[in-house]
């Protein structure tokens, strides 16, 4: 019996491995991959000529310029589809594509992420074909620039919360929004915003405000911008807060139904966030090349510092990290580029991920040129502070983490409530029991088998059969403890989701390696280091999910929760040694 969830990793919580969704691993179309070559010889050459990022972090700021260059290239409208003027990469190509951009300068790859892979992304998703035929040209060729605005002073992750107001007006032919938008990446220079604010509906006779999406191209009366944002990284972007102050919008500019804007804004981060993990690998890649060019060259003790253990294991991790990051992405791109199955956990886990292991080597390159990695003279301590916004927006990774336990605990969770009503009611309910009960036998006696992975990698392989079993059977241990409450039970939904993240880590390195070594004819050694990442992975994810699996049992979640109230009471930390 298999579930009928189209999603890998949903799939999962039910102990099941959907190898259809993983194996083989995808590969770049050919015509897919010279578009892609192509692109990032443009990007180098331009990068060489244009890109002056130490200058740009210390004013704050990139020449407009550069914007018009990279719409020159043709780089805003990368997925858009060829005959609305785009150049219609799927989505494995757009992923390479942003990896690339990240690779050169962090905040070119975030204005231009803040443009395409949410800004006009809504419309691109959620438009009618007459929506789409209007800006999506003007979008790719950057004569339009687009934003994105969910966020408000009083609503950041919390996005349902949002205050800005939509008000038809009396003649029914528009819309007037008010409100205040914060944060909001290329805030001070586009004429596109996708702006998200509460419109009336009639929901069963009620009236409600619902959260609705509409687009508001400029000039509009009423669309004011705040001054330029000084930040920690990414220095060089355009953040600014967008006000709306009864800006009149056009029936026809919402974007999909009134109401149902939640459902866009989700949907558009959804697709999103795997811009935002193939930058990461990027620049986790310019880590890994910067920390191996300095290993080979630094001298201490008479030795390079490359031959120390501790370097060593340092370069093994980052290389180890980025080599799932980078399969991850390309994974979930090929999701997304199927169209028949559900990436949301998937895109989710890619962006927890990738955001993490950067967060790592940007820490540990700067470890490795150590004194000179802290200098201003080196790009290093920019990677960092570059790097750290990508744990914060579209998404922070705690609510993303929640967002993976629930989702993947939701199926589960209905099947265990239809089965305590089926115990309720036995005659009705012979169905549910009989199934959950063949799903629990089939998965306890008979286990979970992977069948398509390369033989030369069993170990792993049983591995990750384990886990599935492990994951199905403590999820089902959570349910039951914890009921309707689990939605408060944020450190085992941290566990669930952090094994989760590591779960389609491990298969995504899995199913790269199997392909490299039937691409290599079946012979481990011409694959030599891709197996040995794989070692590694295995052997660093494999530890964190052991770990987890245990934290579900025996823990310090309840004294730990104990000091936070004790230190949210005192509003400080209580001790002085000067004070005995
Ligand atoms: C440089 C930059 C660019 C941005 N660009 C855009 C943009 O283009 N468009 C846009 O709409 N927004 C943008 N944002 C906003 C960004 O998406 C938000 O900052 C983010 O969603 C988090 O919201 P917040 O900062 O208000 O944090 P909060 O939501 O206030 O969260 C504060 C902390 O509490 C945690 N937390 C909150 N709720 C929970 C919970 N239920 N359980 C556990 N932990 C929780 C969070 O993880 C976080 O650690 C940008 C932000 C920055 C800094």
């Amino acid at each position: 019996m298999s579930n009928d969830t189209h999603s890998f990793l949903k799939s999962l919580f039910f102990g099941e491995i959907r190898e259809e969704f993983v194996f083989p691993f995808p590969k770049m179309d050919p015509a897919v991959g010279e578009t892609v070559s192509m692109i990032v010889d443009t990007l180098a050459k331009f990068a060489r000529d244009h890109v002056k990022s130490a200058e740009w972090d210390e004013k704050g700021e990139m020449p407009r310029e550069i914007v018009n260059y990279l719409s020159e290239l043709g780089l805003m409208g990368l997925a858009v589809p060829e005959d609305l003027g785009g150049l219609g990469l799927p989505q494995r190509g757009y992923a390479r594509v942003m990896q690339e951009v990240a690779s050169h300068d962090g905040s070119l790859a975030v204005t231009l992420g803040a443009h395409q892979s949410i800004g006009y992304k809504a419309l691109l998703l959620f438009g009618t074909p007459a929506q789409k035929a209007k800006y999506l040209p003007r979008l790719a060729s950057g004569q339009l620039i687009a934003a994105y605005c969910l966020t408000e002073p009083g609503s950041g992750s919390d996005a349902a919360s949002i205050q800005t107001k939509a008000t038809l007006t009396p003649d029914g032919k528009h819309y007037l929004l008010k409100g205040s938008k914060l944060w909001i990446t290329n805030g001070g220079i586009a004429s596109f915003y996708t702006v998200f604010a509460k419109a009336e509906v009639m929901e069963k006779g009620e009236k409600k405000e619902k959260v609705s999406c509409f687009m508001v191209e400029m000039p509009s009366e009423g669309v004011t911008t705040g001054p330029a944002e000084h930040k920690l990284g990414i220095r060089a972007s355009w953040t600014n807060a967008v006000h709306f102050d009864n800006v009149k919008v056009p029936v026809e500019n919402v974007l999909g139904e009134v109401g149902k804007g939640f459902k866009v804004a989700m949907g558009v981060l959804n697709h999103g966030r795997l811009g935002l993990a193939a930058g990461c690998v990027g620049v986790s890649r310019n880590c890994i090349k910067a920390s191996v060019e300095h290993a080979n060259e630094r001298v201490q003790f008479q030795k390079k510092i490359g031959e120390y253990g501790m370097i060593k294991e340092k370069i093994a991790r980052m290389a180890a990290n980025t080599y799932a990051a980078e399969s991850m992405a390309f994974l979930t791109a090929s999701l997304i580029d199927r169209g028949d199955v559900d990436y949301s956990m998937e895109s989710a886990a890619a962006k927890i991920f990738s955001s993490e292991m950067l967060w790592e080597c940007v820490d540990e390159n700067l470890q490795i040129w150590a004194g000179s990695g802290y200098m201003k003279e080196y790009p290093y301590e920019r990677w960092l502070r570059d790097a750290r916004i990508n744990r914060i927006f579209e998404g922070t990774n705690e609510i993303l983490r929640a967002f993976v336990a629930l989702s993947g605990m939701q199926g589960p969770g209905e099947e265990l409530a239809g089965l305590a009503k089926a115990i309720k009611h036995p005659l009705q309910g012979l169905g549910p029991v009989s199934d959950f009960a063949v799903r629990k036998i089939k998965r306890s006696v008979m286990g979970v088998t992977l069948t398509k992975s390369h033989p030369a990698l069993k170990k792993h392989a049983a591995f990750l059969e384990e886990t599935a079993v492990e994951l199905a059977n403590q999820v089902e241990q959570a349910l039951r403890r914890h009921g309707n409450q689990i939605h408060l039970m944020q450190l085992a939904q941290k566990r669930i989701a952090e094994v989760a993240v590591d779960f389609f880590a491990m298969t995504a390195v899995l199913s790269r390696v199997s392909r490299a070594l039937e691409d290599a004819g079946g012979q481990p050694e011409k694959c030599a280091l891709e197996m040995d990442l794989a070692e590694t992975f295995f052997f660093l994810a494999a530890r964190r999910v052991r770990a987890n699996f245990k934290g579900m049992v025996r823990n310090a979640d309840e004294v730990m929760k104990k000091v936070a109230e004790a230190l949210y009471e005192r509003g400080e930390y209580p001790f002085d040694l000067l004070k005995g």
